[in-house]
């Protein structure tokens, strides 16, 4: 069963992560938003691809999802000493990836280049690539009128400002990665982990040339969302922002368009008829993954509900 999936930074790569044990690496291809990459200290930062790779590579931290393991933090608190600034936290490990990643943009490399370069060094084995090699940035609109960067509302801000909407500067001329699109024309079914819908996968989505190529496929999408509740981060926050209940409803209404299958929590399973009406195939189940066991077992899940769609639609 050959996969694409579309991940966004530490609820998608769970997924991901539990996918990657399941299916060898020319099964499992994982186009990953940059939407949120940023530059901080003069450093290329793309924290959702970090977030993959760390996660793939064994090397992330287990508590936060996001960062190294066993990470030290000498430079951060030299900066800080220094009254630089201290509102992104970068570890020292963390840190060598974004010199080296800036230093090898600046030589000429395409981010794409330097995902696969790095992917080699740390073993990650399964093709991860960045949504684009054009850069598309985030920003949000709040309600006050401020135009803020996604990692300023989204970490120096703690995601307090009131959402108005979202802006994905440069996406009309953002081209999709050739590398995705192929891994998605030669998949038998695309996958939406379980990322933020409007700033982790809308940025790929929007992209001019994805959507027309994921039409042409089953399409399953992950909730992120259980008990109208996000288990980390604003996506509950930004739906009810922009008028909308949070729920598993939500989630499958936003992907309506384009979605095959659905997969929600049991403790949504009230939902279930008011998604089947819009004759999205469903499934419920436990869809919170606390530790690498529910990683794993949910991945078997999403897979065995993709091949019984794939059966549905032969
Ligand atoms: P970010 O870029 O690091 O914010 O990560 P994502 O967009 O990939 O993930 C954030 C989303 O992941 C949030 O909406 C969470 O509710 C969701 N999430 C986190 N952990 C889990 C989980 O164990 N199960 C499910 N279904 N969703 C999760
Ligand atoms: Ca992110």
């Amino acid at each position: 069963m050959k996969i694409a999936a579309l991940a966004g930074g530490v609820g998608g790569a769970k997924l991901i992560h539990g996918l990657a044990k399941l299916l060898p690496p020319d099964e499992l291809s994982v186009i990953v938003n940059t939407g949120d990459d940023f530059e901080y200290l003069g450093l290329n930062i793309s924290p959702d691809l970090d977030t993959v790779c760390y996660t793939l590579a064994e090397l992330a931290n287990p508590v936060t999802g996001w960062g190294r393991k066993d990470e030290c933090w000498t430079i951060y608190q030299e900066i800080a000493a220094l009254d630089g600034p201290k509102w992104f936290h970068i570890g020292d490990k963390d840190l060598a990836t974004h010199i080296l990643r800036t230093y090898k943009l600046n030589q000429g490399l395409t981010l794409s280049e330097i995902t696969a370069e790095f992917c080699r060094c740390w073993g990650v084995k399964h093709p991860v690539f960045p949504m684009s090699d054009q850069s598309v940035r985030t920003v949000v609109h709040t309600a006050e009128g401020e135009a803020l960067g996604f990692q300023e509302y989204f970490v120096h801000q703690a995601c307090e400002p009131v959402v108005e909407h979202f802006e994905f500067v440069g996406i009309e001329d953002a081209r999709p990665l050739p590398q995705a699109i192929n891994a998605i024309e030669a998949c038998d079914v695309v996958v939406i982990s379980p990322s933020n819908p409007w700033v982790s996968i809308d940025p790929i989505l929007k992209i001019p040339g994805y959507v027309e190529s994921i039409r042409e496929k089953p399409l399953v999408a992950v909730s992120p969302l259980i008990g109208g509740k996000a288990l980390k981060g604003p996506a509950a926050k930004i739906y009810a922002e922009l008028g909308v209940t949070p729920s598993a409803w939500a989630v499958a209404s936003h992907y309506k368009d384009i979605l095959t299958g659905f997969i929600f929590d049991e403790q949504d399973h009230h939902e279930l008829e008011k998604i089947e009406r819009w004759r999205i195939i469903a499934l419920v189940t436990d869809i919170l993954m606390k530790n690498d066991q529910d990683r794993f077992r949910l991945a078997e899940e999403v897979l065995r509900f993709c091949e019984t769609i794939l059966n549905r639609s032969r």
